[in-house]
């Protein structure tokens, strides 16, 4: 560890309490994606007390700045452009109810920060905080983004569309992972979350008397051969070492019981970690439904969405944040984490500006609320997790800043 990051690792051990009550806090009031309002301005009172420029962003969102002021000839990239680290963190909460009580339990029934944002959004906190303490130390401009409605896919794409890392020459961020020991990181090069895409399909049959099904088209019917055949598409067509999901979450169809049901609609999602095979099982499935719905004497049509695209980790980003973290923490502190289909709009981000997303241990063997998957209605983290996120983000964007990774 060198002396910089030391002084890092003092600085957030001083600020961790109040890092500890002010994530809580968020924990407290928990809010679904673009409904942010309370979170956003919560956000923009703690940047006020720090006097960085800041401004809305996609609705709920906030962009903050921390300007070095260093007078030295600041280091350029190896293209010859001003040095700009973007940091990002998501701030929305699911519709869940947690059921775990604490001193620090949602306020609101149905949300709930199971996701861990609430974590994510107090560390970029507090990395602004240690920055503008080390801003003698960089010069150059880092770009501070707390994004709104990332469970839904909206925010990541409009947050870049509206110009959030404009001028950015590296971004990064990360997520809690609560599969990972607190004190360990997993970093890793490529594909790291799946492509999302979202999909409805609309079944036409034709209503008839149960007893007469001859004589109707069973939209009911097809859908459930279609949610059943489907699933050979993995099975059967995609090479089973490459990681492929196809899922159902929703299926709709007919009025009562003796009626043969004239429509279905089925909604559902595609993960993978390809593009072919992402593009091999979506033209599948179409030509699955409409083989379908034809023998069956009906018609359907498909919508679909892009609700996230694949994350994948730049390699030269990968290399240095790994350094850094290596630097902090020892060699030790590196963990192996699979790939996920699990998707994140993180990957907006790092389409746009060469950078990677880290996954950062928040489980404590001792407390089993930490070892639940995210989306828990249980889950909680291991609040010493401050104690990696703040010191990896604040070294890492100053070593960035200062051309020493
Ligand atoms: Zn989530
Ligand atoms: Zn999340």
């Amino acid at each position: 560890m060198n002396q910089l990051e030391q002084q890092i690792k003092d600085f957030v051990d001083r600020d961790f309490d109040a890092l500890v009550s002010l994530r809580r806090e968020f924990h407290r009031h928990p809010e679904l994606g673009r409904e942010e309002h309370w979170t956003a301005a919560r956000i923009e009172e703690e940047l006020g007390k720090l006097d960085l420029p800041h401004h809305r962003c996609a609705e709920t969102g906030v962009v903050a700045y921390v300007d070095g002021k260093s007078e030295g000839p600041a280091p350029l990239t190896a293209d010859g452009r001003s040095r700009c680290m973007a940091l990002r963190a998501d701030i929305d909460a699911l519709p869940l109810t947690e059921l775990r009580e604490t001193a620090y339990t949602s306020n609101i029934p149905g949300r709930m920060h199971a996701c861990g944002h609430d974590v994510h959004l107090t560390s970029l906190l507090g990395t602004a905080r240690a920055l503008q303490a080390h801003r003698d130390l960089f010069a150059g401009r880092v770009i501070l983004i707390f994004q709104p409605s990332e469970e839904n896919g909206f925010g990541g794409r409009r947050m870049v569309e509206e110009g959030a890392v404009n001028g950015a020459t590296r971004c990064f961020g990360f997520h809690i992972a609560p599969e990972l020991k607190c004190g360990t990181l997993g970093l890793m090069e490529g594909a790291n979350n799946a492509s999302v895409d979202w999909f409805r399909m609309t079944i036409r049959g034709e209503g008839t008397h149960a007893a007469y099904p001859h004589q109707g088209a069973d939209a009911l019917y097809m859908a459930a051969q279609v949610v059943v055949a489907a699933q050979a598409l993995v099975t059967r067509l995609n090479d089973p070492a490459q990681p492929l999901l196809l899922g159902f979450g929703r299926l709709e169809a007919g009025t009562t019981y003796n009626v043969v049901a004239d429509k279905a609609v089925l909604e559902g999602t595609i993960r993978a970690l390809d593009p072919a095979v992402r593009k091999d099982v979506i033209r599948r499935l179409e030509q699955l439904l409409q083989d379908t719905v034809t023998l069956y004497g009906g018609t359907a049509s498909v919508e679909w969405d892009v609700n996230g695209e694949m994350l994948i980790n730049t390699a030269e980003a990968v290399r240095e944040a790994r350094k850094v973290a290596v630097s902090l923490f020892g060699e030790d502190c590196l963990a192996v984490r699979k790939p996920a289909l699990i998707g994140d709009d993180m990957s907006e981000y790092i389409d746009a500006v060469t950078g990677c997303y880290a996954f950062i241990g928040t489980q404590d063997p001792e407390r089993p609320e930490t070892a639940h998957p995210l989306h828990h209605a249980c889950l909680d983290v291991d609040e010493e997790v401050f104690r990696v996120s703040v010191p990896m983000m604040t070294a890492y964007t100053l070593e960035y800043m200062r051309g020493e990774v």
